[in-house]
């Protein structure tokens, strides 16, 4: 059969291969109502739980286990121990009210005898229950005033004839209306009307090499295992599909975009003006990404490369000379920040650089008046702005490029993938740079850029010095601030960081905000009456951020309370000592970004991290901190102790939202399948092979819904 062909690359990796051309049917992908049992009704609550196929049903998946399969007799209960037993109500549940307690009790038991459950506070139970009911009931037992007592157990009726249900049971995530035993039904039923449909999708090779088990047996025992081992190998072939159909969808992408599409290409690689307008050499590593850029660039397709680097490695300037480039083969390009004050700063940085080499630099945010934002979206469009900087007012309707070529995204993981996506989609297929200055461990590079061309800034400019970071618990707020004082003192700057629940400006959370507020209203007033402290947080309006980020950059400012809005990109040399409030609520890449806004000058400089937590986990984080000042092994750090969703902050950000893998303990599963997919597609580069049939229809479904992360 013909191997369907490309019609179209969309970024969004909505349609990569041609539905049209596909002949299979995917029943699977039925609605959930085909299921025998499953009504409109039963469909609508199915529907709360994100499921309307049968797929999205059959991968459901449990997120525990519970094991009933050691019963005990009533018996042989050892009191102070979690226990089955497998009972029968014996009398009607009463409740009980004591002073404001209710306590609803019954008596339950076996052939062998019998004891009393007792819940407190849930006078619901008293209904829940009916004498003679079969249940199954798991709690401890405990002996008080010579009554054999079991408090507060789980219970589970059990009907009288289904023998299976006192094995190893499945615990699904739930909705009102729906009970474990109706889901777990209609799961079942599935299972057995679509069995046909749990094709092996793995080319017999593939599977010979990793030792899964096959895709019929996972799907069938990750629901009902009846042992743990079973369960275990289940889940390993699971979690290695999601991430080498991931992996498969990038790797198909990417070799899309290199074989079928045309890209914007820039003959004309000189940036030799560029550099010699530039206050400084490039370093060693810049020289070398900018080549890796240049190769890119005159290339038949476009571009699709992620430059890694530390705070302050110097990557705004690569930047600059990819638009520059741009700006000499005649196309525009275009820089999106995800702050208003970043976007400030680069704008600037693009009016030093290259404004004197003839570019026509643009600025275009969300805090422009109409009569300004209307000259802007003019100029855009005809061409009389050949840069422009912004935010994310750059993808909104109505900005229209005359000659888009370039798109620069600056510390992309505050943006969503479908931002970016805007961006590119105002072009044909322009060439794409993201900046990152999260340094992300390889093995998470993978998953999130597995299909983009990444170099990476290892090196500083020269001059910079680590910071020296210690880590201190609030009693010593009083040397801190005679510590401020000695800075200021010498003409320095200092930052005083608070913690937001959202690394996100616009959600920052309001208690937090306050705390800011707070407390930078408190040193103004009772410690630092007479220095200028300053407030900066997400939520005010941007004209006021860009003065008081004026008045700190100028010096009026000495001392600026923020959250974590300075994160990125400001730059302000003068600022020596950096202080963060209740450290412990940060990641450690954050941290260490933060920290990366002080130690650009010449001066020594601080960074104290202040935390009343004494948790091990705690210091020990922070401590990785204090031990290193670089990004890469601390990101490593990061992902080894707190695991990949807080590698960004508080939110996994740009992370894709896998139904069963876990980027940290799955990461040995996660090389597996990358290993094997390298295999597969040495093996087979199109695909086009018989084995490899289902496969395709499922990176094509995996396409199509959008799921692919990290590309673009
Ligand atoms: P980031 O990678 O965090 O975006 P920047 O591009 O903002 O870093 O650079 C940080 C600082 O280092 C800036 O003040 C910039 O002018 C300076 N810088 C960048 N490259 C060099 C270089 N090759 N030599 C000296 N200074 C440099
Ligand atoms: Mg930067």
């Amino acid at each position: 059969m013909a191997f369907p062909n490309f019609y179209a690359y969309r970024v969004d990796g909505k349609a990569v291969f041609s539905r049209s051309e596909r002949s299979f049917m995917d029943r699977l992908q039925e609605q959930v109502t085909e299921v025998t049992g499953v009504g409109a009704s039963r469909a609508r609550i199915l529907y709360r739980l994100g499921i309307s196929t049968v797929e999205d049903l059959l991968t459901h998946f449990p997120r525990d286990y519970e094991d009933y399969r050691a019963v005990t007799h009533v018996r042989d209960v050892v009191p102070d121990e979690e226990l089955v037993l497998k009972v029968r109500v014996l009398g009607t549940p009463r409740n009980f009210h004591k002073g404001k307690y209710t306590i609803t009790q019954v008596r339950i038991g076996d052939e062998t005898g019998a004891l009393t459950a007792v819940w407190f506070n849930q006078p619901y139970m008293a209904k829940a229950l009916a004498k003679d009911d079969l249940c199954l009931v798991r709690g401890k037992v405990t002996r008080k005033y010579n009554q054999v007592q079991m408090a507060s157990p789980a219970y589970t009726k059990l009907d009288e004839d289904i023998e299976a249900e006192s094995g190893i049971r499945p615990v699904y995530k739930l909705t009102s209306g729906l009970s474990a035993k109706v889901l777990s039904g209609m799961i079942r039923q599935a299972l057995d009307q679509y069995d046909d449909e749990l094709h092996e999708y793995l080319p017999l090779y593939v599977r010979r090499d990793t030792e899964l088990t096959d895709e019929r047996y996972a799907m069938h025992h990750i629901h009902f295992p009846e042992s743990f081992e079973e369960k275990e190998w289940s889940r390993t072939r699971l979690v290695f599909d999601e991430f080498f159909i991931q992996q498969a969808a990038l790797k198909r992408i990417r070799r899309t975009m290199e074989t079928q599409m045309a890209g914007a290409v820039l003959h004309d690689l000189d940036i030799g003006p560029f550099l010699k307008a530039l206050p400084f050499e490039l370093t060693a590593d810049q020289q070398t990404v900018w080549t890796d850029i240049a190769h890119d660039l005159e290339a038949p397709y476009p571009m699709n490369r992620l430059v890694q680097g530390d705070v302050g490695s110097g990557k705004t300037a690569v930047a600059m000379a990819c638009l520059y480039a741009a700006f000499r083969n005649g196309m525009q390009g275009a820089m999106m920040a995800p702050t208003e004050v970043l976007a400030r700063q680069h704008y600037e940085e693009a009016l030093r650089l290259l404004k004197p080499l003839g570019i026509r630099v643009g600025y275009l945010t969300g805090s422009l008046k109409a009569g300004e934002r209307r000259k802007a979206y003019a100029d855009l469009e005809q061409g009389d702005i050949d840069v422009v900087i912004g935010t994310h007012a750059l993808i909104q309707e109505g900005v229209a490029f005359h000659r888009l070529g370039l798109v620069v995204t600056d510390e992309q993981h505050r943006f969503g993938v479908r931002q970016r996506v805007a961006l590119t989609e105002k072009a044909e297929a322009p060439n794409v740079l993201v900046m990152t200055a999260t340094p992300i461990p390889r093995t998470l590079g993978m998953i999130l850029y597995g299909d983009m061309n990444i170099s990476v800034i290892r090196t500083m400019p020269p001059g910079r010095k680590p910071v020296k970071t210690y880590t201190v618990d609030s009693s010593y707020d009083e040397r801190l601030y005679a510590f401020i004082r000695r800075e200021v003192g010498s003409g320095h700057q200092v930052y005083i960081i608070c913690p937001a629940v959202e690394e996100n400006e616009e959600a920052e959370h309001p208690l937090d905000l306050t705390s800011a507020v707070e407390y930078s209203a408190y040193l103004q007033e009772e410690v630092f009456p007479d220095l200028k402290v300053g407030l900066l947080h997400g939520q005010m309006k941007s004209k006021d951020k860009d003065a008081v980020m004026e008045r700190f950059a100028s010096g009026e400012v000495q001392i600026l309370v923020a959250t974590t809005v300075v994160e990125v990109g400001v730059n302000v040399p003068n600022a020596t000592l950096m202080i963060v409030e209740n450290a412990e609520r940060f990641g450690l890449a954050q941290l260490h970004q933060l920290r990366g806004r002080v130690g650009r000058g010449q001066a020594e400089s601080y960074c104290v991290l202040k935390t009343d937590s004494d948790k091990p986990d705690t210091r020990k984080r922070l401590k990785v901190l204090t031990d290193s000042n670089d990004g890469f092994h601390i990101s490593e750090e990061d992902l080894r102790l707190r695991g990949a969703g807080d590698l960004f902050g508080q939110r996994q950000h740009g992370l894709p939202d896998f139904k069963i893998a876990n980027l940290y303990e799955d990461m040995d599963i996660l090389r597996k399948a990358q290993t094997a997919c390298t295999l597969l597609f040495e093996k087979d580069p199109e695909l086009s092979g018989d084995d490899c049939y289902f496969l395709r229809e499922k990176i094509d479904r995996f396409l199509e819904r959008g799921q692919v992360i990290g590309s673009l």
